[in-house]
């Protein structure tokens, strides 16, 4: 690939020539490759559900005189429409994750709230599936970030808890401070007693559209995205996530996020809590 360098003579350069620095180069090569694959992906998972509702309607035309069949053909689109709705809005919410960096207006985020923000949403969901969702406390963590984003990504660990977990099973969310000398890391849980995932499909669940035994995930209407987001949240407040798995035991999820400690205490300090 061609590289032009920025000089000293940069003044001395013809109208209209664009310098790229050698490292934004191979960086926005990077980023250009990565978009390009996220494309195809997204058009290759967006064919599926709208060549099934295509198909559909054509076998409710012709089962027009068969109208249990009909109100089958009509329950399988709306299960497909469904999947393409769920799809387009993770997609959105990924494209705007990647515009909104959650560390240029950082608000102090009280972890509490956001917990309790996830379980609220997966409450009814939990009852329904017989999933006993559990709250175990937040200690007053607090981080600064993204309270938006972080119940976004709290909320995906959450809603994977319930959904890859069978009657019966329990899911505990909390969160603890760790001190170090420099900063605080705040560790959020979600654990579940569920179905459990093998090493091999751990390492590359947090790959975008990667989904485990796609019969099982399928049935369960997800669309891969979830983790995906996850992950990017937790990166882009300089944190990590983890999992640990066994199959037919359960999983943990942590994310890790540095807390700022510093900025936090002075952020208090000057009542500019978010
Ligand atoms: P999906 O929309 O399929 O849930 P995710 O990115 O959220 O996409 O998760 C990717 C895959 O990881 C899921 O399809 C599922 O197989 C697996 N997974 C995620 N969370 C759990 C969990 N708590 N227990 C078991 N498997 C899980």
């Amino acid at each position: 690939d061609p590289v032009l360098y920025l000089s000293a003579r940069v003044a001395a350069l013809p109208d209209g020539l664009v310098v790229v620095l050698a490292d934004d180069l191979t960086a926005s090569h990077r980023i250009e490759a990565t978009r390009r694959d996220f494309v195809a992906n997204v058009s290759h998972e967006l064919k599926t559900p709208i060549g099934a509702i295509s198909l559909l309607a054509e076998a409710v035309e012709d089962a027009a005189d068969d109208p249990d069949a009909v109100r089958r053909f009509a329950g399988r689109m709306g299960v497909e429409s469904a999947r393409l709705a769920d799809l387009v809005s993770q997609i959105i919410d990924l494209s705007r994750l990647q515009a909104d960096d959650p560390l240029a207006e950082p608000q102090v985020v009280d972890i509490d709230q956001v917990l309790h923000d996830a379980v609220d949403r997966c409450r009814v969901d939990a009852e329904q599936r017989g999933v006993t969702l559990t709250f175990g406390g937040a200690h007053g963590a607090k981080v600064l970030g993204n309270a938006r984003q972080l119940s976004t990504a709290v909320g995906n660990l959450v809603e994977n808890a319930v959904v890859y977990s069978d009657p019966g099973a329990r899911v505990v969310v909390a969160a603890h401070t760790r001190a170090h000398s420099e900063d605080d890391d705040v560790e959020i849980t979600v654990s579940d007693t569920g179905i459990g995932i093998s090493s091999a499909d751990a390492e590359r669940i947090f790959e975008r559209f990667y989904r485990v035994d796609y019969g099982r995930s399928r049935a369960n209407g997800g669309t891969g995205l979830g983790l995906s987001i996850v992950k990017h949240i937790a990166a882009s407040h300089g944190g990590k996530v983890g999992v640990w798995s066994q199959v037919g035991r359960g999983s943990t999820f942590t994310i890790t996020v540095p807390a700022h400690l510093a900025e936090v205490r002075a952020a208090d300090h000057e009542g500019l809590r978010a």
